[in-house]
């Protein structure tokens, strides 16, 4: 688990002046407050609610370079912090919900207080779609879930569903392998979206079946999941398929919505150029909230450390 020791929360209705403000705590905050901190910036973390971020929940990281054997996200997430703390950068447990970026120093609004920023570095990350079907809100933590590895275990020799076809959905499938006895994919299409080395795991596993060409129009259960209606997209026809669980990877929405009309968007995502600045000079974005492409947690860190080597030249430059 992360190491809350070095977090702090700061006092109700402080307010704070840093050179360096990072709204988020995933790889590409991180990322940034290790590159802030070693340029001396002093760099503030704002945790929001998921300290180290999506990548946090993900069982194993097999993609990110320097660990041969895969890496916890977990455990990636607390060597990011640690080694953003050694030099100086600090982690507090505070999540925004407003900015004003008219003028500088730029105003943050959090739940602990109120914070001026000479530089901010937005990486607010993104959050899991929902399907938006009657039953779904409701059975949440009753059966519905977004996250395997934190839910997984509660489904031991259980059946469970998986709706999705991208690259989480097939990770997340085999990751449940581990405990449910079976897992049927529900896809929308007959092709999945997921790279090639998923394909091959989810096809050759025996636990995994598939049902295409079909959605899940409603879940179903009183106290927990007892089963989902499907309906083909083809056909139309409708099933009630029995289930204990229902795991939900349709993909993700950016955390951006605080920032709409302040700085410039497309399709949800901050605009940032080639060295992450954004329309307003002195913020910077890195990972999900600007990255409708990649996705990935390497990116992510990168856009981070570049984000924060911005950020240092910016008031290098002021500074003469
Ligand atoms: P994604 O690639 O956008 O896939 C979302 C999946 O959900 C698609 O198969 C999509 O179907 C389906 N879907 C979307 N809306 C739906 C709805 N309302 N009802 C039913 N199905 C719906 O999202 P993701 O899998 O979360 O991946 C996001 C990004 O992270 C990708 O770039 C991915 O490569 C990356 N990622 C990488 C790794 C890795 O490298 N190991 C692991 C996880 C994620 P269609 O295919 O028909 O559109």
């Amino acid at each position: 688990m992360f190491n809350l020791s070095g977090i702090s929360a700061s006092s109700q209705n402080a307010q704070r002046h840093v050179k360096t403000l990072i709204l988020g705590a995933g790889p590409a905050g991180l990322s940034a407050a290790l590159y802030a901190a070693r340029a001396e910036l002093q760099p503030l973390v704002l945790t929001g609610t998921q300290l180290g971020g999506q990548a946090s929940l993900t069982h194993t990281i097999e993609n990110y370079p320097g660990f041969p054997d895969g890496v916890g996200g977990a455990e990636l997430g607390e060597l990011f912090q640690k080694q953003a703390e050694r030099f100086g950068a600090s982690v507090e447990f505070d999540t925004a919900h407003s900015v004003d970026l008219s003028q500088r120093p730029f105003r943050v609004s959090a739940d602990n207080g109120e914070y001026l920023a000479e530089t901010l570095i937005i990486a607010t990350g993104a959050s899991p779609n929902h399907l938006n079907v009657p039953g779904e809100a409701e059975l949440t933590g009753r059966g519905v879930s977004y996250c395997a590895t934190c839910d997984g275990w509660f489904f031991k020799d259980k059946e469970v569903v998986v709706v999705g076809g991208g690259d989480s959905a097939l990770e997340e499938a085999l990751f449940l392998t581990r405990f449910a006895s079976t897992v049927t994919i529900v896809h929308r299409r007959d092709t999945l979206r997921a790279g090639a080395i998923l394909q091959k795991r989810a096809f050759e596993n025996p636990k995994i079946k598939f049902v295409w060409n079909s959605i899940v129009t409603e879940v179903i259960g009183t106290e927990k999941v007892e089963a989902v209606r499907l309906k083909s997209v083809q056909t139309g026809e409708e099933q009630l398929f029995r289930t204990d669980g229902l795991f939900i990877f349709i993909g993700h929405t950016p955390n951006t919505q605080m920032f709409v009309g302040q700085l410039d968007m497309e399709g949800g995502y901050i605009k940032v150029d080639e060295r992450m600045r954004t329309s307003v000079p002195g913020v910077y974005a890195a990972g999900e909230a600007a990255d409708s492409h990649f996705k990935q947690v390497i990116v992510s860190a990168g856009m981070g450390a570049a984000a924060a080597i911005e950020a240092t030249r910016f008031l290098e430059a002021e500074s003469g």
